[in-house]
């Protein structure tokens, strides 16, 4: 007879440097999409809470920001964010990106999640980008530098090797009760959902500075049922003058595609037709001001 396996639940901390693909892992493991995903850096601001249920596990993914360094009161506090939540977890997966060596920087940001004292997962992700013959390195040198870690290379994008990142993850987690819902994949409200995908398809749309220095709030949300319709109202909020008119574009076309893009992907994710009207306005200094954050719920 085989032993039953026992039901287990707990936070996991998705932490490493911005762009390795935290996100893109956190969608595939939770089967919706719950957080953005962009190919600039730092695209993640708040904490997203994604959950995966299986029959023997209740995962409870944290995604932060990146941990980098402040350069303003933003980043300080997407900075502390990523705190917080390594605090909170009972695991912590870092992530690296696969490359020939460990590069410094991924060096110390492991040693920063392993000074936590939590246990800690290595994930290398992006293992379709690499030949086999420099992953082994990798993982040989990671080895001998963290004795007491469990190495799980993966490629978020493709799904591949995710069954084993999980069982690695289950092993480590607190035995007890899932704590939330089967059915919920998520904390974010729809509105939440809305604001993020919008500022994900500004982050696809723009080039330079325009998208760090964006912010998008829900204005008004609402639903009509008996037309399967819901009325999206997005204030989006620049650092400049100059920021509007690049984000506006010429005949106002790139502000278009962004609402468009934001549209049809907002379909698919809340199972409606959806109608989304933007706005711009300027708001100097905003990224600097904590009244000013504390509005845009960070
Ligand atoms: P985050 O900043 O760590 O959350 O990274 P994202 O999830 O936003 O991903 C950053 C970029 O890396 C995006 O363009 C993703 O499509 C890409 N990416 C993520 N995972 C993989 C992977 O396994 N393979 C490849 N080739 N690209 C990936
Ligand atoms: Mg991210």
């Amino acid at each position: 007879m085989s032993k039953p396996v026992e039901h287990r639940c707990g936070l996991v901390a998705l932490g490493g440097r911005t762009n390795v693909g935290k996100s893109t892992l956190l969608n595939r493991l939770v089967g919706q999409k719950v957080a953005i995903v962009s190919p600039r850096p730092q695209t993640t601001r708040r904490r997203i809470l994604g959950i995966r249920t299986d029959r023997g596990a209740q995962y409870l993914f944290l995604d932060a920001p990146g941990l980098h360094h402040p350069r303003q009161e933003l980043n300080r506090r997407m900075l502390d964010t990523a705190r917080r939540t390594l605090a909170e977890a009972h695991v912590i997966v870092g992530m690296i990106e696969a490359g020939g060596r460990l590069d410094p920087a991924d060096r110390a940001m492991l040693g920063e999640l392993a000074a936590v004292g939590k246990p800690l997962i290595v994930a290398i992700n992006k293992v379709d980008l690499l030949r086999r013959d420099y992953l082994l390195p990798l993982i040989d040198q990671l080895a001998k530098e963290l004795p007491n870690v469990e190495i799980v290379p993966v490629s978020a994008l493709r799904a591949d090797n995710l069954e084993e990142l999980l069982e690695v993850i289950r092993q480590r987690l607190p035995v007890g009760p899932p704590l939330m819902p089967e059915d919920e994949y998520t904390d974010q409200t729809e509105r939440m959902l809305a604001e993020e995908v919008i500022r994900e398809k500004i982050f696809l749309k723009m080039r330079e500075e325009v998208p760090f220095s964006t912010a998008v709030t829900i204005e008004s949300f609402s639903d009509v049922p008996e037309k399967n319709l819901k009325r999206i109202e997005a204030l989006i909020v620049v650092e400049r003058e100059s920021h509007k008119g690049m984000l506006i574009g010429a005949g106002g076309q790139n502000l278009k595609q962004i609402g468009t893009a934001a549209r049809l992907e907002l379909e698919k994710m809340l199972g409606a037709r959806v109608f989304v009207q933007t706005t711009v306005k300027v708001e100097p200094g905003w990224t600097a001001d904590p009244r000013r954050l504390a509005d845009y719920g960070l």
